[in-house]
């Protein structure tokens, strides 16, 4: 039985570890609050570490789901990290949603140590990690990438190789960007529609048959026109997300015009006490 370590069970890690340890894996888990490793351990089997040095220790692979790019350092480096847990030949497989910058140096610092790194951040969302169906985009060697493929399909429905290191979460960035730009199309839609005084639920049976068709009108629309905002990823981890796109943007001289525009909407639907809210909440402040 291959033995791996999970790092970070929150909204995410939770389930995703499960479904390691549910396809025969022998998995030890850290979690900051150990409380929930205890809960996790109880519903899924495994064990359970102290520090992450604790649970990288003796695995081939050991994967990290955490915040932001302080989170990722914390939990990897120092005497108590999973740098200083994982063997020679081993792998650190991060998929915290991270700068492309720190995928380079945790590469970096892991090559010193004749050790892999793998950037691999996910999208598909709290449902997707529930059912096992997320999308990975990767940033890495490919004989490493091979050698971790198979054992991330436990909750990977697709993942991609997408370049060297940091290619991944240059990939999320552009999923992070086409996507809000999407929601706000629909927003201004809907929100048009709702003016109007049309049956919003006939609207989007018609026209998402045709070219403005699109997931978030699918999976999103009529929660939006009822506005209903609980469905997971929060406006505080998109603006997370975006603010890294704005900083690889300057430096590669991308134009993001508009999703700079819509990250300030994001900012009014914060101080309209929306932190928390699901990303399709742009439509609240048309309300205003
Ligand atoms: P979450 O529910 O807030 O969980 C965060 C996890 O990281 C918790 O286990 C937390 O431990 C741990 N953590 C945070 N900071 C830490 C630190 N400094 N040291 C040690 N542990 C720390 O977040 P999530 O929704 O699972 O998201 C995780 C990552 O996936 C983020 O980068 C996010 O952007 C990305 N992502 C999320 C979604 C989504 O829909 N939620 C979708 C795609 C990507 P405690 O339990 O002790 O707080």
């Amino acid at each position: 039985m291959k033995k791996v370590a999970f790092i970070g069970l929150g909204v995410m890690g939770y389930p995703m570890a499960g479904h390691l340890q549910s396809s025969g894996f022998d998995v030890c888990v850290y979690n900051r609050t150990t409380a929930k490793a205890e809960q996790w351990v109880k519903e899924f089997g495994g064990s359970l570490a102290l520090t992450p040095k604790e649970a990288a220790t003796g695995c081939d692979i050991a994967f990290s789901c955490v915040g932001n790019d302080n989170d990722v350092r914390q939990v990897v480096l120092g005497d108590d990290g999973i740098l200083a847990g994982l063997s020679i030949g081993a792998t650190l497989v991060d998929h915290t949603t991270a700068s492309a910058e720190l995928a380079r140096d945790l590469y970096a610092l892991a090559e010193l140590q004749n050790k892999h790194f793998v950037d691999a951040p996910v999208s598909g969302g709290q449902a997707g990690a529930e059912n096992g169906a997320l999308t990975i985009m990767a940033g890495g060697e490919a004989d490493i990438f091979e050698q971790v493929q198979p054992v991330m399909a436990a909750y990977a429905r697709f993942s991609q190789l997408m370049g060297k290191v940091g290619s991944g979460q240059l990939a999320k960035m552009v999923n992070q960007i086409c996507f809000v730009n999407a929601v706000q199309g629909l927003a201004e839609g809907l929100n048009f529609a709702q003016k109007a005084g049309l049956d919003t639920d006939k609207l989007i049976e018609t026209i998402s048959k045709g070219a403005a068709g699109s997931w978030q009108m699918d999976n999103r629309g009529k929660t939006m026109c009822a506005r209903e905002f609980d469905f997971g990823f929060a406006v505080d981890w998109v603006r997370k997300d975006l603010a890294m796109a704005f900083n690889e943007a300057e430096k590669i001289g991308a134009d993001l015009t508009i999703t700079k525009q819509l990250d300030g909407y994001y900012e009014e639907v914060q101080q309209k006490g929306g932190n928390r809210w699901d990303t399709s909440s742009l439509i609240a402040r048309l309300d205003d």
